[in-house]
């Protein structure tokens, strides 16, 4: 069975004492999930160190909410995976519908950047997700299907099985507006079949496959029961400790 993940998308919140503020208190709320479900926290790159330091001996990982896909070099402003795996990120977040939408990323870029995310021996969170327009025309499965195929090209099956894939509808994310759990279990359920076509069933049956999208504690339960849901990527309720850990106790 495959374990349940849970991780908070801070986005662009929390200085660096805000940061360590809340992490201290979910460390507190968060002792024991072990075995049923693992929480991931993603703070902006300049709290990771703090972060991590804090959630030291926690049942908490941390991640990164994107990176570079080349290791160093003259890219000003940029920051590279394996500078993100010296920091102690265990995930790093690839493809979020606001860096495509918002900082011009592409199937193909974001497929780079899983590649370095795994070369220097993280795990990549992996999104996609259509907007409303491609959902009122009928191009969901389409447009995911596309976004899944250009992030997973080139890697080896036994890669993908171990990968984080994160379905985002975009009009679902800060709208309040969440997707159905039939919506989700819908879309959910095609990612894993593609990745059965494309990597085999093993693999499918593996890549843990979250949904994001005004995740609250009010809807987590019935989103994350279903069958090809295995976790939440969660933005605005994962910056209040009470709902992130009402959503990670639903899980
Ligand atoms: P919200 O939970 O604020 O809708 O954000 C979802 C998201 O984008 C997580 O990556």
């Amino acid at each position: 069975r495959r374990r349940k993940i849970v991780a908070g998308n801070w986005k662009m919140n929390k200085t660096v004492p805000e940061a360590l503020a809340l992490v201290r208190e979910l460390r507190g709320a968060v002792t024991s999930v072990g075995d049923v479900v693992e929480v991931v926290v993603a703070p902006t790159y300049l709290a990771l160190q703090a972060v991590h330091v804090a959630l030291e001996g926690a049942p908490l990982q941390l991640a990164a909410q994107n990176c570079h896909w080349e290791s160093s070099g003259a890219f000003t402003g940029e920051v590279s995976a394996p500078m993100l795996a010296e920091l102690g990120c265990a995930y790093v977040i690839v493809g979020h519908s606001e860096r495509r939408q918002l900082f011009g990323e592409t199937d193909e870029t974001v497929n780079k950047k899983a590649k370095a995310v795994l070369a220097a021996k993280m795990t990549p969170i992996l999104c996609v997700g259509e907007t409303l327009a491609e959902r009122e025309a009928n191009r969901t499965l389409e447009v995911v299907e596309r976004q899944v195929r250009g992030g997973l090209e080139g890697f080896e099956a036994k890669d993908v099985a171990s990968f984080v894939l994160a379905y985002e509808p975009v009009w679902a994310i800060g709208t309040g507006r969440n997707a159905t759990s039939a919506q989700a279990q819908e879309v959910h359920a095609a990612i894993r079949a593609l990745v059965g076509r494309l990597y085999g069933e093993e693999t499918a049956a593996q890549v843990r496959i979250q949904y994001g999208g005004s995740v609250k504690p009010d809807n987590a339960a019935e989103l994350l029961g279903q069958p090809d849901v295995d976790g939440a990527l969660v933005g605005g309720a994962s910056l209040k400790v009470g709902d992130f850990a009402a959503i990670i106790q639903a899980a």
